[in-house]
Parts: structure tokens; sequence; C-alpha cells
């Protein structure tokens, strides 16, 4: 059981996925990840400066960076997710519909197109493509994931800097969402 993830990505899936290595030289640069957990997942050790690129709101945040040994999977770790072949929707079961880029309306049928790679409006009939769509913070759209795990949903937001990195070692612009307990 997870208390949420904390989800980076590319914000454009038009233009090809940065690779993953290079996203983990940057992140590894950064020191936002750390020590690999060696489990061949890509999943990595919060870095070194891992606090001062996450911010954590409320006056004590319970953030555990280190294993313990009867609770593994507890504590605040990352994974690189993907490249996945095609891009692909992750959402959390609170998000609120987006809205049609057309009349404005939420889209309420979002759901059934989550698998395609659009979302045709049931009021005025646009389709819209699932990428060009604005999620929030309860969903993304991407080829490639980076998971902050054991994070609460809006209780840590990443700062500017380490978008201002992740662009410029990656060549393409990063956005983030929140996905809940599960
Ligand atoms: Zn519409």
């Amino acid at each position: 059981m997870s208390t949420g993830k904390l989800i980076l990505y590319p914000g454009n899936t038009t233009s090809s996925p940065p690779l993953v290595t290079s996203v983990i030289e940057s992140l590894q640069q950064v020191g936002l990840i750390g020590q690999s957990l060696d489990n061949g997942q890509n999943s990595f050790l919060a870095g070194e400066n891992f606090l001062q690129l996450i911010t954590f709101m409320g006056c004590s945040p319970d953030v555990c960076l280190t294993p313990h040994s009867h609770a593994e999977r507890d504590f605040c770790h990352l994974t690189i997710l993907g490249p996945l072949p095609e891009p692909q929707l992750i959402w959390d079961n609170n998000c609120r519909p987006p809205r049609c880029p057309e009349c404005k309306k939420p889209l309420s049928n979002w759901k059934q197109g989550v698998n395609n790679t659009s979302i045709n409006c049931n009021i005025c009939g646009t389709e819209s493509a699932l990428g060009d769509l604005n999620w929030g913070r309860g969903a993304g759209f991407s080829h490639i994931f980076i998971e902050i795990h054991n994070v609460f949903p809006g209780e840590a937001v990443p700062v500017d800097a380490l978008f201002t990195q992740l662009q410029r070692d990656t060549g393409v612009s990063w956005r983030y969402f929140y996905t809940g307990p599960g």
C-alpha cells in the first residue's frame, strides 16, 4: 500500500521522448536520485538534494528516505517508468474531467477514451487528442514518467529549478501530477 505518488512527465508527446539514460543522468547530477535500488526497474533512493528539489508542505513533514527492515516499500523512492512504445494516460481516481477545448464543457465521458488516443466531446462532438487536454494535477499523458513513491497528493511540490534543469538536459519541458493511495 502506497500513500500516493508525485509524478513528473514531459508535457509534449508530439516530440520524441527523451532517452531514459539522459533522464537518469540529469536526475543524478541535480541530486534528486541517489543509489540504484538494483531491482532491474530503474528504481532509486532519494538523492542528496531531494529535500531541496521537492518542497514538502506542513510544519513537520514525515518524510522517510531510507528503507526500514520490515516496511521496505514505505519509504520515499523514485522509479523511472518507460519509455513506453506509445504514450499512455496515468490518472488519479479523483482526477476531475478535463474540459473540451472547443465548448469548454467538462468531458464527463473521459474515462471511455483513456485507452485510445483521443476523446470525443459528447456535447459538441469535437475530437481532442489526450495529449492536448489540460489534465491539471490529476493525470498525465506521456511516454515516460518519473514516479516519486509515498508522497501524499498535494503534500509536496517540485521546485522550478528542477524543471529548468530537466528541460536543459532532456530538451523537453516537464510537468507534474499526483496519484492517490493505492
Ligand atoms: Zn465540446
